[in-house]
């Protein structure tokens, strides 16, 4: 057996939520390893992934913390309203905004001062990340390298690289993704189901300024939202039926942009399409535990959740911030940051919230997602009661803002 390379902490997956991981372990003083299977090369490179990230502004706030917004600032653009509407944009027009099936949540409303949050591109944050990790001492990456195994003993845990390299920590953090390979091994089970709807992604360049305004069109096919970028560009992300999603993604550029101004209506001038297409099959999962011996599920490793409201990775990010929190609270007493009592701590924090937020999007996803008169009534009686009682909307924005329930230090306000 080979010697294991020993540190406070492993984190296993290097994307959105595991890069952020080994970040913010490594700032609050922790030794980390860092595994990915991928090359950090490839996984920078413009054609890995053309989503952008709705990242609440609570969330914002760790990154601010660990120096990385200077980064990812200027590539920002602050959402400051967020109009949502039962139908098409063309209705929304002509029918007028005081319609029962429209909702405007104004940033200005919030004591927060901040806006709802910021659209950026995930090549944003991920070069942001890497620079960081590269540039940080405490972690040692080790990428493109998979992990083939890790067993968990009673004192420490060890993992496997496919090289033969071995390592060894208190402590794993599985951030390697949906269909992570730590969680089965561990165990752990998940309820999971698939969407008959795919998300199509793609950026657009149009006329007008969208003024810091995000749509969300609830069609019959699946939300179909318009989210602001910097240099006047919007990202769509188009819910479609899994059916027919692959012929709209095959259309020539005149055909498929004729479909997206069916959906998107005029309100921006004249749309140019100003990248790829990208297509993403939904699914939902929510693993029953959060953690096993040694173990610590983050980001889609626990759960992955409908994009319908942009929450995924902001629940990856609040996950790191409360299991940093958990750590940092268990070194400073002198406790095994791997022990069963200090992992119950951190699941106790990030489990109920992620339910309520994974049940709550798959419910929106399925009242939303069809034209069925009953429910169309329903959708317009409780966007009416929102719209009018300020105090609801203001709890919408602080929700979807991760700014509601026992904060972590590194999402609270403040400087
Ligand atoms: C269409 C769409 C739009 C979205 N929009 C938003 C949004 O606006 N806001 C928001 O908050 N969220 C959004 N999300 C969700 C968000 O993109 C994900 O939650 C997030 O990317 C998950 O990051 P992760 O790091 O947990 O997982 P992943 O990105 O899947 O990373 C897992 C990593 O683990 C590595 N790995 C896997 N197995 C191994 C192994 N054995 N050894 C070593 N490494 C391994 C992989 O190489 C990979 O790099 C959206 C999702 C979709 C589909």
């Amino acid at each position: 057996m080979n010697e294991a390379q020993t540190t406070d902490v492993i984190v296993i997956g290097g994307g959105l939520a595991g890069g952020l991981a080994a970040l913010a372990l490594a700032r609050a003083g922790f030794s980390v390893a860092l595994v990915d299977a991928q090359d950090p090369a490839a996984m920078r490179a413009a054609a890995f992934d053309g989503r952008t990230t709705a990242l609440a502004y609570g969330c914002a706030r760790v990154f601010r913390r660990l120096g990385l917004w200077p980064a990812i600032a200027p590539e920002a653009e602050p959402i400051l309203d967020i109009l949502v509407t039962d139908g098409r944009a063309r209705s929304r027009l002509s029918d007028g905004s005081s319609s029962p099936f429209h909702l405007h949540f104004d940033s200005r409303e919030l004591e927060a001062g901040e806006p709802l949050g910021w659209i950026v591109e995930n090549r944003v944050l991920r070069d942001a990340l890497y620079d960081a990790v590269a540039a940080e001492p405490a972690v040692a990456l080790f990428a493109p390298a998979a992990v083939a195994s890790a067993e968990f003993g009673p004192g420490a845990a060890r993992a496997t690289l496919e090289d033969g390299r071995a390592l060894a920590a208190p402590l794993v953090v599985a951030a390697d993704g949906k269909n992570s390979a730590l969680r089965r091994q561990a165990g752990l089970r998940v309820n999971r189901w698939s969407y008959p709807q795919t998300g199509i992604v793609v950026t657009v360049a149009h006329e007008r300024p969208h003024k810091g305004v995000a749509q969300e069109f609830f069609l019959p096919s699946g939300p179909f939202a318009i989210l602001p970028m910097t240099q006047n560009r919007s990202s769509l992300v188009w819910t479609e039926r899994g059916d027919a999603a692959p012929a709209y993604l095959v259309l020539d550029d005149a055909a498929f942009l004729k479909e997206i101004e069916n959906r998107f209506g005029d309100y921006l001038g004249r749309l140019r399409l100003a990248g790829p297409r990208w297509s993403y099959p939904l699914s939902f999962h929510l693993s029953q535990r959060f953690i096993a011996p040694r173990l610590a599920l983050i980001g889609d490793a626990a759960r992955a959740i409908h994009p319908i409201a942009g929450q995924g990775y902001n629940l990856g990010v609040k996950d790191v911030a409360a299991l940093v929190e958990t750590l940092c609270d268990a070194a400073s007493l002198g406790l095994d940051i791997g022990h069963g009592a200090t992992l119950a701590r951190y699941e106790r924090w990030r489990r109920f919230d992620s339910t309520m937020l994974a049940l709550g999007t798959d419910v929106l996803n399925r009242l939303f997602s069809n034209d069925l008169a009953p429910l169309r009534l329903a959708r317009a009686a409780g966007m009416s009661a929102v719209g009018r009682v300020g105090a609801l909307r203001r709890f919408f924005m602080r929700q979807a803002g991760a700014d509601l329930g026992e904060l972590p230090a590194l999402m609270q306000p403040g400087p």
